[in-house]
Parts: C-alpha cells; structure tokens; sequence
C-alpha cells in the first residue's frame, strides 16, 4: 500500500509562479490592476471573446450576472440540479426560482430537448453545465434559446479549454468559468465571464466594483479615478493582483495540463476497464474535446458488494483521496426543506447523485500514483466480493 497520502486533486503550481506572486507582492500594488487587465486579456484571447470580465469567484460572477440582466422575483431560471449547489444558491438569493432539469444518466449533461420542455413564459435564463469539462450539445441549445427569447449564459466552471464543435468554450455567447484551486486553472479564488455582450459586461464590471462606472481611463491608471460616481450601488467582487498573476502564469500551459488529465483519465479507464460495478462516464457523441476536469465513476453497490460510503472509506484506508461532484443540488437539506416539490423528479440525477464518486486526476500525478488508484480500487473490491462469496457479507 501507498504510504503517502493521494488526494484527488492537487493545483499545479511550478516554483516559477510562486516567484511570480513574489514579484507582484514586493511592487507595492496588490489589488485590482495590471495582472487583472492581463488576465482578462489572456482569457479573451484564449476563447475567442470580445469581452472578458473577472471576478473573485465563479460563484460571484454568476450573483452579478443574474442581476445584470435584472433576473429577480417571479423569474424561473432552467439548469440542472446535477451542480456544484452555488448556481442554485444565486438564483434563491436574488428572489428568482429554480426550474430544475434532468441530465443524461451517463454523460451527466442536460439535453435540448430538456431544456425546452422546462422553459415557461417566466423564464429568464438558461444555465446549462458542461459537466466535467464536456461541453453540453450546444448548437441545438443555443437555437431554442434565442427562439424561445431567454438567455443562455453556460456554467463553464469546469470548461477552460473544453471544445464544442472545435469552437473553444467562451468564443459565442456568454460563459462563466471558475479559478478555484480543484479546477483546471486556478487563480487561488476567481473567476472569468466572458461574452458578446457589450451592455452586459459594462453593467457586470460596474456591479463587480460597488456599481462605479469604470471606463478605458481608470483601467489605463490601474486604479480608478476619485471622481468616479456610483451609478447604482454595487458589490465588492474585484480580483486582487496576487491571484490574477497565478491564473496569467497558468493559462499558457492550460493545453499541456488538459493532456496530462486526459492521459490519466485513459490510463484509469483502461486499468478498470475489466472491472465489475465501476461505471465510468460516457463522453458524449458530438465532436469535442473534454477538459477533464473531474474522474467521474459510478459505484454500482450491487455488483462492488459495497456502496459509495464504504467504497470511499476503502480507497481511503488505502490512502486514496475521493471527492462527490455533486450531491445533487434538490437533496440538499435546505432545498429539501424548502423546494420540495422537486424530490423524486429527477430519476437520473438522483440515481447519479446517489452513486458517482471522483477519482485522483490531477497533472501532476505520476506512473505510479495512477496505478495506486487502479490498484486500491481492485484491491478494495477484490476484498468485498471474497466476503461476499465467502458468506460472511
Ligand atoms: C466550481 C463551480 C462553480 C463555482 O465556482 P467558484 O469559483 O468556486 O465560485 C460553479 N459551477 C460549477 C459546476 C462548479 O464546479
């Protein structure tokens, strides 16, 4: 067994950023400046988008952008509950309702034809997920969206770098990615809008600042003008320099680090190809390429002989980190509690959330640690399946 500990993700981080963090440290401008404008640049480069917007979260950008298109009481909002829970949060909390949708029992992804049968003359937008790093069916998706008069506004969270019909996620429309440390990327905490829409992103950066107008002179002084004036009062969401520098030091090596996951995730894949009750993801049939953000499997208890509970405390008796992404956002208590109607409507989300785990997948795992994982996963069963067999279950 492993005498160190795996967990199931680590953040790439080369001694060259942490210098670089240093540089930004000892110039005496450590907030919102430089490093930001660079990495809204890089990002808009990077997709393809006129317009790059960052943020201290994803989770931020997604409050600021529901409010900039004046989402708020009587409005339905369609995603899938299959989330991380803050897309969810944010429509609650500005008054809005969640119009949950179910997903595709193997790749995860909610389907045009979803999508459409949940939208209702209340809703405002659509936030589709594009799972893991695999992108949503996007054509199909934007046209009912711009047919039936709502805005889709895509959860790019795992998607940096995730292709759609060889258009890179962010290049049409508006997508919100995330910086945290567990994603592909990350700037400690933050986030990237990016989007063709000039009024948005104007109200977006506004809303971001405590609603001060910010125009080409404040970013050309890396600060902001003392005259500037509120034109209508704002959050406090502004990235700080010292993050954005990792996230600018990162992006040029984002493909590399997408090969890497994607090596890792074929090796696991091909090592638990012959195993019992370990279903993996499905990528799906359009042509893409997939992030591979997260090593999603499914822990099938009947054929492991154990369910998801035990199967994590077994890979971590083995010093295997596990992760669950996500917890469907309906089953949380205060969604249960308070949004009841949506328990038990969503057969494939439910089971999924019932059953998927995350496996080790980050760039800098070696050899050997992808065989640990496949290892300890045999082993953990191959135990289980003796008791079964042996009685003593
Ligand atoms: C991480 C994540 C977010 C939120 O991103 P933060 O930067 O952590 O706020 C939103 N949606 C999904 C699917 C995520 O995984």
């Amino acid at each position: 067994m492993r005498s160190a500990f795996l967990p199931f993700c680590r953040p790439s981080i080369t001694e060259d950023d942490i210098a670089a963090v240093g540089d930004v440290l000892r110039s005496g401008w450590i907030t919102t400046g430089p490093q930001v404008a660079a990495l809204e640049a890089a990002v808009a480069a990077r997709t393809g988008a006129p317009h790059a917007i960052a943020a201290t979260s994803g989770t931020a950008l997604m409050h600021l952008t529901l409010m900039a298109l004046g989402v708020g009481p009587g409005d339905e909002v369609v995603g899938p509950s299959m989330t991380w829970v803050s897309t969810p949060n944010m429509v609650e909390l500005i008054g809005a309702r969640n119009v949950f949708v179910d997903v595709d029992r193997d790749t995860l992804l909610a389907s045009p034809e979803a999508i459409d049968a949940a939208i209702t003359p209340r809703t405002k937008v659509v936030i589709p997920v594009h799972y893991a790093g695999a992108p949503v069916d996007l054509d199909p998706i934007r046209a009912l969206c711009a047919r039936r008069g709502v805005f889709l506004l895509e959860d790019a969270a795992h998607a940096i770098g995730t292709t759609y019909r060889r258009r890179e996620i962010g290049c049409d429309g508006s997508a919100i990615f995330s910086l945290h440390p567990i994603k592909n990327i990350t700037s400690g905490e933050g986030g990237v809008l990016t989007t063709h829409d000039a009024d948005l992103a104007r109200t977006v950066r506004r809303l971001r600042f405590h609603g001060l107008e910010v125009d080409a002179h404040d970013r050309a002084q890396q600060g902001r003008s003392p005259q500037a004036q509120v034109q209508q009062p704002g959050f406090k969401q502004n990235m700080a320099d010292m993050n954005a520098v990792l996230a600018v030091r990162q992006l040029p090596r984002l493909d590399a680090i997408i090969d890497r996951r994607d090596a890792i995730v074929r090796a696991i894949h091909a090592g638990l190809a012959d195993v019992d009750g370990i279903l993996p993801l499905r990528d799906p049939p359009w042509p893409h390429r997939h992030a591979r953000h997260l090593l999603v499997v499914r822990v099938d208890e009947r054929a492991c002989g154990m369910d998801r509970a035990r199967f994590m405390e077994e890979l971590k008796r083995r010093n295997i980190g596990t992760g669950i992404h996500f917890l469907a956002s309906h089953t949380h208590a205060w969604y249960r509690q308070n949004r009841p109607e949506w328990t038990g409507t969503l057969p494939e989300t439910e089971w999924n959330s019932a059953r998927i785990c995350t496996l080790p997948c980050f760039p800098d795992m070696t050899e050997d640690d992808v065989r640990d994982v496949i290892g300890a996963v045999k082993d953990a069963l191959a135990g289980a399946r003796a008791m079964v067999s042996g009685g003593i279950r």
